[in-house]
């Protein structure tokens, strides 16, 4: 049995004993060390589902984990008891049309920590213990927080989002969304060669931080969109925009200030809702989808570890999981908090 905090219903997260299945030959046992709150986790936590996935059954949250390998399955030789490791979140099936050709983040069979897409429900990492398949333990220094290797799985969306951006060198870029998504996003823009980046968002403490993090200009649209709307003079301004927010009006903004050939490119997982899709189409921009990530997630750990990103300025506090209701009213709470993990 093993402690961890699961989610039964909108606003009823217990920490309780659960069961934990003996390894397989290619799986480790993982002792949390550090888990992030994720946008996910929140919209679970507040209302039950994410996007169109209900909770059909208690799933224990978590899938921005590292921690400590305490055992490991007979034919693991990648990783020992006693490393220290990042998690992938991801466990493709390695072997369908979409892993085979490289993009694994699409695979047909995926599951994917604390996840409801599918039924069983995936469990997540939020738990004293869990197990993982081998190849998703990336070992990392042991200088390296537990918390930072934590935001591995953040970063490698925003990775992967910079990625379907196609080249930034030189490129004026929008992000949309200054939540840890957005904010790692600008990091990586930033290390892209993007010339200048703008923010926004509706809340005035997060672009503060994107200002500190490199933001060349930052716009509340709630207090201020006739700033944003200054950039739709000639055909929009910008190369390329990430949406990180979900929100419908965010998108509609940037078929707006997006110039004529320019990406537009989805991370925030929208509700259904109506989109300026003419825009889109007389423009000839290029809206692509970004979906997790694969090999960007060892990317990932490798900046962190190298110093290269420092997410310093996103890590907002850590609390002991028997207050996880306050780490989640927290991490709700744009004012105060960007990212807050919980520990056992
Ligand atoms: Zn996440
Ligand atoms: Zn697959």
């Amino acid at each position: 049995m093993t402690l961890a905090a699961r989610i039964h219903a909108a606003k009823d997260l217990r920490i309780e004993a659960i069961a934990l299945r003996e390894p397989e030959a290619d799986e480790v046992v993982v002792a949390l060390g550090a888990g992030g709150i994720c946008g996910s986790d929140l919209s679970y936590y507040g209302k039950g589902r994410v996007g169109d996935f209900s909770l059909r059954e208690p799933m224990v949250l978590g899938h921005e984990v590292a921690g400590t390998v305490t055992r490991v399955g007979r034919d693991v030789t990648s990783v020992r008891p006693g490393d220290r490791v990042a998690v992938d979140p991801s466990r493709p099936c390695l072997s369908c049309d979409y892993c085979r050709a490289g993009r694994s983040n699409l695979c047909r069979n995926m599951r994917f920590f604390g996840s409801a897409a599918i039924f069983p429900h995936v469990q997540g990492g939020f738990s004293e213990t869990f197990l993982a398949r081998a190849d998703q333990c990336v070992p990392i220094p042991d200088s390296m927080p537990m918390r930072v290797a934590a935001c591995g799985e953040p970063l490698a969306v925003a990775l992967h989002g910079i990625r379907r951006a196609g080249e930034l060198l030189g490129r004026h870029v929008l992000i949309a969304g200054a939540g840890p998504i957005g904010l790692l996003c600008l990091m990586a823009a930033k290390l892209a060669g993007a010339r200048r980046i703008v923010c926004t968002d509706l809340a005035d403490a997060p672009l503060a931080i994107a200002r500190e993090i490199g933001a060349a200009e930052t716009v509340n649209v709630a207090s201020e969109p006739e700033r944003l709307a200054a950039y739709e003079a000639d055909k929009g301004t910008f190369d390329v925009a990430l949406e990180a927010t979900g929100a419908p009006a965010a998108l509609a903004s940037l078929f707006r200030v997006v110039r004529p050939g320019g990406r537009v490119v989805q991370l925030g997982m929208m509700p259904p809702g109506d989109v300026p899709v003419n825009l889109l189409m007389a423009r000839e921009i290029d809206f692509v989808g970004a979906f997790r990530f694969h090999e960007e997630y060892r990317t990932a750990v490798a900046l962190l570890a190298a110093g290269r990103i420092d997410v310093a300025p996103i890590l907002s506090a850590e609390l002991p999981m028997s207050r996880a209701d306050e780490a989640f009213a927290l991490a709700a709470d744009r004012a105060r908090a960007i990212k807050v993990h919980l520990a056992f």
